[in-house]
């Protein structure tokens, strides 16, 4: 056992502990989380939850209308861990200067309920995704995968080049967004280049779908042979940003049951789901042979649990974390 497990372990197990509930905001987190070690740990989990070792009910959402929000209740039982993401999506937040995307995770000891540590979850809910799509995309895309489409230049648009360039090497990379100005700011910082969305995606190995569109801006015609699509935005069974012809291939879903409540990708094109991403990782589904393969990533309450885990194991190993 590491320091590291000793020391939160000796945290979660002594009962006598009443301090100040910590609480770490997103500048605190930034140092102690990396997408290097978010990327196995998202492969555990998502083994972990496929494998029925995870309680985890689909998230509650609170539609918000009169400010054209919604708040996401998302609750996750992780071993010896428990706690809550609460997420507020505000698309209307661009004209405000914020980020659309405000989120907060509280943490218990599962064994005796007592809190932990309360996080800030916009940073947590940005690496955690890109992650997540990364691990999709090392289990599911061509070893010598070399162009990258990008559709979409938000949060998620960064963090994902981020995170899939550690497991995929690209040498050619497009994007596209509905706003131009947007999408060359991201090109320009991340050495890309702009197009259309049709140009982006023609003769791509990877494409990440990341908008908040309500209507497809993939369509499947465009798409090549053997290519793998991350399709991570338009959450909600009423919106979608991937075809009906695109999700004619091979589905992977974080969870199947988010995806049947949660997905207009999925549910709009009565898409069948060929398997959940972790069933795929632990081996009791093989990697699928079509055509085309779409991840389709909901977002769920365990790839939280399990990276704020990641933030508290390394607070617990800081050599001035106060100790008990
Ligand atoms: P941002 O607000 O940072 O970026 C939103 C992006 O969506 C921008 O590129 C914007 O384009 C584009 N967009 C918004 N409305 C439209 C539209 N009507 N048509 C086309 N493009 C549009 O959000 P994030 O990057 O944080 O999130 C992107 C998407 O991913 C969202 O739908 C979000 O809910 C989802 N998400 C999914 C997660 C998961 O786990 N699956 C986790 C976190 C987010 P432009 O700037 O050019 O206007």
């Amino acid at each position: 056992m590491s320091n590291s497990e000793v020391s939160l372990t000796r945290i979660m197990d002594d009962h006598t502990i009443r301090p100040p509930v910590p609480f770490l905001d997103e500048d605190a987190i930034r140092p102690l989380l990396h997408l290097e070690d978010l990327i196995p740990a998202m492969e555990q989990a998502l083994i972990d939850f496929s494998s029925g070792r995870v309680l985890q009910p689909v998230r509650s959402i609170v539609p918000i209308p009169q400010h054209n929000g919604l708040m996401g209740l998302m609750p996750a039982l992780y071993g010896d861990l428990m706690g809550t993401k609460l997420v507020n999506v505000y698309p209307d937040n661009v004209k405000r200067g914020l980020t659309t995307h405000q989120a907060m995770i509280v943490l218990f000891d599962a064994t005796s309920g007592v809190p932990l540590a309360v996080m800030d979850g916009r940073l947590i809910t940005e690496l955690r995704t890109a992650a997540v799509s990364a691990v999709a995309t090392k289990l599911l895309s061509p070893a010598k995968a070399s162009s990258l489409a990008i559709l979409g230049s938000g949060v998620q648009a960064r963090a994902h080049f981020r995170a899939l360039s550690l497991v995929r090497k690209f040498d050619d990379v497009r994007v596209w967004s509905r706003n131009h100005e947007n999408a060359s700011a991201l090109a320009k910082d991340i050495g890309a280049t702009t197009c259309s969305a049709e140009d982006a995606v023609r003769g791509a190995d990877v494409i990440v779908t990341v908008t908040n569109s309500p209507e497809p801006i993939l369509h499947g015609k465009w798409l090549k042979p053997g290519a793998l699509v991350n399709a991570v935005g338009a959450v909600g069974p009423s919106r979608r940003e991937v075809d009906s012809e695109a999700m004619r291939g091979a589905v992977i879903v974080d969870s199947r049951d988010a995806a049947l409540k949660e997905s207009g990708d999925v549910l709009l094109a009565k898409a069948s789901i060929y398997a959940e991403l972790g069933e795929i990782l632990s081996g009791a589904r093989e990697v699928p042979s079509a055509e085309v393969t779409v991840f389709k990533s909901l977002g769920i309450a365990i790839e939280d649990l399990a990276a704020a885990k990641l933030v508290l194991k390394a607070l617990a190993s800081l050599p001035n974390h106060a100790q008990p």
